[in-house]
């Protein structure tokens, strides 16, 4: 069963690494290729759009895939809806992973906003010094905020507009609980913005967030595609498994 891995996240790579070897499967993960440096996935891999709903449901035709996981990042929600036109036209089985959202616990002031724009807008008034980890993209809607300063962190340097004041941290999960306390106390952050990411590799922040009883604003994610969904890897690998018999 040739098994086609959208990628670029820490599951994708690994259900790419669980398939790797086992008789009867044959994976190629499919990165963007956004990062300068990606992390590759065992096996094998291609980079780059495949043009649209068109070019993907030609790549999966041409290339005999029998099935699709789209283990895509819960934002990334073009490619997924590419995803579920393609595979409905062409007929190929497609499974999204999609790694369940975070949910508050007791002490938690969260503020759930549908897109960067509201979040800009829900920091009125919430703190001025602001922790801003919703990735490379979209922070055009912070620059405006003269009277806000920001700690921004992304893996690769973001483009303009930025905010004025601000410090840059490029960095790459995952972030340890230690790390985040320190990064928390030197910039005397006072706000959080994120975005409804998920799984544990970047969730030490809303913990200290909470420790030090901060608001959290939490842009809320796409909805849901029309598709199969497993929230974990074993699941994914028992839905292939299925799909053998
Ligand atoms: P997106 O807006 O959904 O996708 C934009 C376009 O990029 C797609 O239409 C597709 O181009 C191409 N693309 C996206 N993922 C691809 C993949 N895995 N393989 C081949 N082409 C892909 O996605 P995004 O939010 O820019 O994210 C890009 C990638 O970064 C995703 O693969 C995602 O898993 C990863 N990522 C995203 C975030 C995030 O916050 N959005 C965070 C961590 C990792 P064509 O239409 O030409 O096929």
């Amino acid at each position: 069963m040739k098994v086609l891995i959208l990628g670029g996240t820490g599951e994708a790579r690994e259900l790419a690494a669980r398939l790797d070897g086992v008789a009867g499967f044959e994976t190629v993960s499919s990165l963007a290729g956004r990062l300068r440096e990606p992390v590759l996935p065992i096996g094998t891999a291609r980079v780059g759009g495949f043009g649209g709903v068109d070019g993907l449901g030609r790549w999966l035709r041409d290339e005999r895939v029998d099935a699709v996981v789209d283990a895509t990042h819960p934002f990334a929600a073009t490619i997924t809806d590419s995803a579920v036109l393609a595979c409905a036209r062409t007929g190929v089985p497609l499974l999204v992973l999609r790694r369940p959202g975070w949910d508050p616990e007791p002490g938690d002031d969260w503020h759930r906003v549908p897109s960067l724009t509201a979040a800009a807008a829900a920091l009125e008034g919430l703190g001025e010094r602001v922790f801003l980890t919703t990735g490379r993209g979209g922070l055009a809607a912070f620059a405006p905020l003269d009277g806000h300063w920001f700690l921004i962190r992304t893996v690769d340097p973001p483009d303009p507009p930025l905010p004025t004041r601000m410090r840059l941290l490029l960095d790459r999960g995952p972030f340890s609980l230690d790390g985040e306390r320190e990064l928390f106390a030197a910039h005397r952050i006072e706000v959080l913005v994120t975005k409804d990411s998920g799984g544990p590799m970047t969730a030490a922040k809303l913990v200290v967030a909470r420790e030090l009883g901060l608001p959290v604003v939490l842009q809320a994610r796409p909805p849901a595609p029309d598709a199969v969904i497993a929230a974990t890897v074993a699941e994914t690998v028992s839905w292939l498994e299925t799909l053998t018999r």
